[in-house]
């Protein structure tokens, strides 16, 4: 169809397609013909024929939360007997397990606790810096930042600045899942609206953090919010300083359903294919010619679908996590070792490469604890 043809010729020009054209292309295009659009886009941004993959720890600072969202089963009410929040000591522990396992940074979230403001998590953040200086913080993100800044009555920009200054390297692009009010109202109405995250990302990329975006989809948004919703974050992208990185990556997941209110009361129910996320993979190097990495969400989606998303568009594999509780806890299943993730990104013919938070590679670093790391996290493919 000369549409489809003229639409993905455009795309290939890294021409803006509009939502309403994303749309066409997304429900029309062959699959065949997506995927190798992608993998060119891919090969523009990305050259070579390197997949990088990161060692991180996945911790959360507390699951104390008031936002209610109704794909969550993470949370816990205050006052809950099984609320907490994470204590020094704790992070000592998970701090050097994850330097043992070769891992450099800790991803840190939480809820949004009610009693927890600035203050605190600048301490937490200086405190660990100065316990573990080479230690990077890939924390929060723009709906935690909104409700700080909300408790605090400041700026996003104000907040991110002192968080910076207390140890924060990059923020997380956390808690988008659909960036259309009319989504957000139904599925997290207790977090901040699209137009917040979106803002928060301004502020931070005005400070020079790096930071990730990120889309959770198949529950009860329409092909356009998907679309309206990269259009959203490549504009936002366009906005930063030149010098600034801005959004380094954009990582797509699928909606895990098991036990959530979102498939009790809404029937929404996880039911996006192998094919669906590999065209979304697509679809998201088509929508943003200017992300330079796409991650695909191998803990989602498993190896297989995530092998075959190399050749769609993305050109990571993210993260081994040492330690993950909240997809987990909707019935996310995978897990891979160091070695099964790079086995798996040679099998599906490209080369592993270690990286930071940042995208540089790392060498593996010497003295990982392989063997304790293989025995602690069960490859299941
Ligand atoms: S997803 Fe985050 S903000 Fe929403 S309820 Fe769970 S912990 Fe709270």
């Amino acid at each position: 169809m000369q549409q489809i043809h003229d639409l993905l010729h455009r795309a290939l020009n890294l021409e803006w397609l509009t939502p309403e054209e994303g749309v066409f292309l997304f429900e029309n295009a062959a699959t065949a013909d997506l995927l190798f659009v992608g993998n060119q886009l891919r090969r523009h941004h990305v050259p070579g024929n390197v997949v990088t993959w990161i060692i991180d720890r996945n911790s959360n600072t507390t699951n104390v939360c008031i936002a209610n969202c109704k794909f969550c089963n993470f949370y816990r009410r205050p006052g809950h007997n099984e609320a907490y929040i994470t204590t020094i000591e704790e992070y000592k522990q998970k701090i050097e397990e994850t330097f043992a396992y070769g891992g450099e940074q800790l991803l840190l979230q939480g809820g949004h606790h009610p009693d927890l403001g600035l203050q605190f998590y600048a301490d937490l953040f200086r405190q660990l810096k100065a316990l573990y200086p080479n230690l990077k913080l890939h924390a929060l993100g723009p709906p935690e930042i909104a409700h700080i800044s909300k408790l605090e009555g400041m700026s996003h920009y104000d907040v991110l600045k002192t968080l910076q200054e207390a140890g924060l390297d990059s923020l997380p692009g956390a808690g988008a899942e659909i960036l259309d009010d009319r989504v957000r109202r139904l599925i997290s109405k207790g977090k901040c609206g699209g137009e917040e995250w979106l803002h928060v990302m301004r502020a931070a990329h005005q400070l020079h953090l790096t930071t990730s975006a990120t889309m959770m989809f198949g529950h009860i948004e329409t092909n356009l919010e998907r679309m309206e919703h990269f259009a959203a974050l490549r504009q936002v992208q366009s906005e930063k300083p030149t010098d600034a990185k801005g959004f380094l990556a954009f990582i797509p997941w699928p909606f895990q359903d098991e036990d959530t209110i979102l498939k009790k009361i809404k029937r929404a129910r996880n039911a996006v294919t192998g094919d669906e996320y590999a065209r979304m993979i697509a679809m998201s190097r088509i929508m943003l010619p200017n992300v330079v990495n796409i991650q695909a969400s191998w803990l989602t989606v498993g190896k297989q679908v995530a092998q075959v998303c190399l050749h769609a568009g993305a050109n990571d594999f993210g993260s081994i996590m040492i330690e993950e509780n909240v997809v987990s806890a909707a019935g996310a299943r995978f897990r891979f070792t160091a070695d099964g993730i790079q086995r798996a990104i040679r099998e599906a013919g490209f080369e592993p490469r270690l990286r930071n938070q940042q995208y540089e590679f790392r060498e593996l670093p010497e003295g990982m604890l392989q063997q304790q790391l293989d025995r602690e996290a069960m490859l299941v493919d």
